[in-house]
C-alpha cells in the first residue's frame, strides 16, 4: 500500500479529530482537554507521551536502529485564540469567545495522523522521531518547551513544522530558504515633556507634537535605514495622552510593533530596534523632551535551513507532481517555531488551504477563518515522506544532512 493510500484511509478520522478540537478550543497554556485528546491518541498507537510546559505533549517513536540513529522533531501547535467564531458550521466553537482561527486544530490532527502512519513503519525507521505538540504558540510557548528539554535526551538533529495557510491556494506548498516568518518586537515609548496651558504653549514642552514628529520620522527606518531587500514593518498602534482639550499633557505613551525578516545578530549594522531608539533620541532632542524606551522581543525570525528546505521541496514535488505548485512564500507574521529553528537545522513550511469556492480564503485570526480539510492529507503525506527522506539522506550522508 502506498503512503498516500494509507493517509487517505485516515482522512475521515483525522477530520473528526480536527472538528472535535475545533468545537473545544482552548487558549494558550490552558489546553487541558486538547492535551488529553492528544495523549489518548498517542497511547492508542503504543507511544508513551509525556507532558512538558504544563499542556505540551511530547512522544518519541524509537525506530529500528534504536538510540544510535538521528533524531527528527515534528512539531504541531495546539492553542486557540480569543475570538468569537462567526462560522455557522456543525462543529463551531462551543467555548464562547475562543476559536481555532489559525488552524492549529488541523495541525494537531495532521501530526496525530502522521504519527499513526509512521508508527506502522517503525522497524524501517533508522532513528527516532519526536512528535511535539506545543502549547501557546500565539504567545511564544515554544521557548518554555525548549527550556524544559524538548530538544534534548537525546539531542534533536533537525526540526520540521508546517502551517495551514489561507493566503496560499489549496494545492500549493510554500517552502523557502532563509527568513520565512518575521521577528516581532513590541515597543513601549514614553515621551516626556512639561505640561501646561494651551494658551501658553511656549512655556510648556509639548510631547504631543514630538510624538507626531516621531511617527513621521520613524517611517524612514523601513526604507532609508534598513535595506529594502530586508523587509521591515514599523507600526504605531496605540497612543495615550491628555486629560482635557486645553491642557498640554506631561507625557505621551506610544506602543507598536517592529517586524523584520532577518536576524540583526548576523547583520550587526542593521538593527531595527536599536535604530528606532536612535530616532526616538534624535526627535526628543529636537523637541526638548526626554524618553523611556523599552522593547521586548516576542518572536525571533524563523530562518529555514537550505538542506531542510531542499528535502521538503523534493518531497513536495513527488506529492504534488507539479513543481509549479511549490511556491516561495514569506510572511511578516510571527511564529515561535524560531525557538527550534535557531537551535537546529529546520524547515517551516506553508500548506496552502485557501479555496474561495468553500470560503476558506479568509485571513488567519479572522472570525470567519476556516480550513479546506481536503488539503490535510497532503500535509500528512508531506510530514511522513519528508521524515522518511530525512532518515534516508542522513544515514547515507547525502543531501548535506
Ligand atoms: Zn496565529
Ligand atoms: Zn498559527
Amino acid at each position: 500500500m502506498t503512503i498516500r493510500t494509507e493517509v487517505l484511509q485516515l482522512k475521515d478520522e483525522m477530520i473528526g479529530i480536527r472538528r472535535d478540537l475545533h468545537a473545544h478550543p482552548e487558549l494558550g497554556f490552558e489546553e487541558y482537554r486538547t492535551a488529553q485528546v492528544i495523549e489518548n491518541q498517542l497511547r492508542s498507537l503504543g507511544l508513551e507521551p509525556r507532558r512538558m510546559a504544563g499542556t505540551g505533549v511530547v512522544a518519541d517513536l524509537v525506530g529500528g536502529a534504536a538510540d544510535s540513529g538521528p533524531v527528527l522533531l515534528l512539531r504541531a501547535d495546539i492553542d486557540a485564540l480569543p475570538i468569537q467564531e462567526a462560522n455557522d458550521v456543525p462543529y463551531r466553537s462551543q467555548n464562547d469567545g475562543v476559536m481555532h482561527a489559525c488552524g492549529h486544530d488541523a495541525h494537531t490532527a495532521m501530526l496525530l495522523s502522521a504519527a499513526q502512519v509512521l508508527v506502522a513503519m517503525k522497524d524501517d525507521i533508522p532513528g527516532r522521531i519526536r512528535f511535539l505538540f506545543q502549547p501557546n504558540e500565539e504567545v511564544a510557548g515554544a521557548e518554555q518547551m525548549v527550556a524544559e528539554g524538548a530538544l534534548e535526551n537525546p539531542p534533536v538533529d533537525a526540526a520540521l513544522g508546517l502551517h495551514i495557510w489561507t493566503p496560499l491556494p489549496s494545492g500549493t506548498i510554500g517552502a523557502t530558504v532563509g527568513g520565512v516568518m518575521s521577528a516581532m518586537d513590541v515597543f513601549h515609548i514614553v515621551i516626556k515633556g512639561k505640561g501646561g496651558h494651551t494658551g501658553y504653549p511656549d512655556s510648556a514642552i509639548d510631547p504631543v507634537i514630538a510624538v507626531a514628529d516621531l511617527i513621521q520620522t520613524a517611517q524612514r527606518l523601513q526604507t532609508r535605514d534598513i535595506s529594502l531587500l530586508k523587509p521591515t514593518a514599523l507600526v504605531f498602534s496605540k497612543i495615550e495622552a491628555g486629560t482635557k482639550n486645553n491642557i498640554i499633557p506631561d507625557e505621551v505613551v506610544v506602543e507598536g510593533t517592529l517586524r523584520y525578516l532577518f536576524d540583526p545578530k548576523l547583520d550587526g549594522d542593521e538593527d531595527p530596534p536599536k535604530r528606532l531608539e536612535e530616532i526616538v533620541a534624535g526627535v526628543c532632542a529636537v523637541h526638548r523632551c526626554t524618553y523611556d524606551y523599552t522593547v521586548e522581543q516576542e518572536n525571533e525570525v524563523v530562518v529555514n535551513a537550505p538542506e531542510m528546505v531542499k528535502l521538503v521541496r523534493e518531497t513536495a514535488a513527488e506529492i504534488l507532481g507539479d513543481e509549479k505548485q511549490i511556491v516561495e512564500h514569506r510572511s511578516m507574521a510571527g511564529e515561535d517555531f524560531a525557538a527550534y529553528a535557531r537551535r537546529v537545522p529546520a524547515a517551516f513550511v506553508f500548506l496552502g488551504t485557501g479555496n474561495p469556492e468553500i470560503g476558506t480564503d479568509n485571513p488567519h485570526h479572522n472570525p470567519h477563518f476556516n480550513v479546506d480539510e481536503d488539503t490535510m492529507p497532503t500535509g500528512v503525506e508531506l510530514l511522513v515522506r519528508t521524515a522518511l527522506r530525512f532518515f534516508e539522506k542522513k544515514t547515507s550522508g547525502k543531501g548535506g544532512l
